[in-house]
């Protein structure tokens, strides 16, 4: 049998994470229907096919790294006629906790095995192999692919049964977007009430206050010199890509009658903010809670 990969989605992040199966010795046909993308993947040393049928029938696995549930489910039902029995199907997509079942389910009654597995660590995890993976399906399953994941990825969890990768994803993007959406009310209250933004860093971040918003990815410029502020609210993690994931948590939360006001809140003032500011990094979102509050822009 194949030990090639298919892999389909050959984007910000299919592209790196792509990258590093070839570097670490596998055979990896890949499909993009964007060119640029498509000369990328050619460079970085991927056999590059002109169908995704045709990545899949000569592959024992197959990895998509697709930017919606819908194109996943589209791409599933064109491929799943190509594979050998018994490939194994790994989406790395974030997407609904519903597609994602709808997916496997698809792959496991054509005969084949199903994981979900999106990743947490953005474009420079991808490109560096330090992605988080979180991984949801059969056990068997998450073994025959997790020497894979590892060469992609830093840390792999096996959260459970389909569905439960995702699952873990929308839950912890749910509280950074909460986290950072407070944390912003918390600076702009500081700035009106005479707080520098040092100062209120050096207190915070050993206080109980602190959090990774706060710590890693300040979203002013100053403490933490790396963090996006810096660098004119540049990505990073983009405003749309938070809102589509506070989108999917709110699904979840009321497919689930999940009493989660804040949840659905901070989904609420990310699309607003994400009418106007779609490419900039997540954190600007103190930028407009600034404007909104009648002050100057101060960052
Ligand atoms: P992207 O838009 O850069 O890449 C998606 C790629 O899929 C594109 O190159 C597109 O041409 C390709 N594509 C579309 N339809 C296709 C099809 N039918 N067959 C094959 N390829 C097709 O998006 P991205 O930033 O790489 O994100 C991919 C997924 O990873 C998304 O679900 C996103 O939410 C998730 N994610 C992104 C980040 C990030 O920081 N960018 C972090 C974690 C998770």
């Amino acid at each position: 049998m194949s030990t090639a990969i298919a892999f389909l989605g050959l984007g910000h992040m299919g592209g790196p994470m792509a990258a590093n199966l070839v570097q670490a010795g596998y055979e990896v046909l890949a499909y993009d229907p964007v060119p640029a993308a498509r000369r990328q993947a050619r460079a970085d040393g991927a056999v590059v096919v002109d169908t995704p049928a045709a990545a899949v029938s000569k592959s024992a696995v197959v990895i998509t790294m697709l930017p919606t549930g819908y194109t996943v489910l589209e791409v599933y039902r064109e491929v799943l006629v190509s594979a050998a029995p018994g490939t194994l199907f790994v989406d790395c997509s974030t997407i609904d906790v519903a597609d994602a079942v709808q997916a496997a389910e698809l792959a496991v009654a054509q005969g084949h095995r199903a994981l979900d597995a999106p990743v947490s660590g953005g474009v420079s995890g991808a490109t560096a192999g330090t992605l988080t993976f979180m991984v949801g399906g059969a056990a068997p399953d998450f073994a025959a692919a997790q020497p894979l994941l590892e060469v992609m990825g830093g840390q792999v969890v096996h959260c459970g049964g389909t569905g439960v990768g995702q699952a873990a994803k929308i839950c912890n993007n749910m509280m950074l977007g909460i986290s950072m959406i407070g944390l912003s009310e918390a600076i702009v209250l500081g700035e009106k009430l005479g707080l520098s933004h040092q100062k209120f860093f050096d207190v915070v971040s050993t206080a109980s206050g602190q959090c990774w918003s706060l710590t890693t990815y300040c979203p002013v410029p100053g403490p933490v010199p790396a963090s996006p502020a810096n660098n004119d609210y540049r990505p990073g993690f983009a405003t749309a890509l938070m809102t589509k994931d506070l989108g999917l948590a709110a699904n979840a939360l009321r497919d689930n009658g999940v009493d989660a006001r804040i949840g659905l809140l901070a989904a609420e003032i990310y699309q607003r903010f994400n009418q106007d500011q779609s490419g900039m990094d997540f954190s600007a979102i103190v930028t407009d809670i600034r404007k909104r509050s009648g002050e100057d822009d101060k960052a």
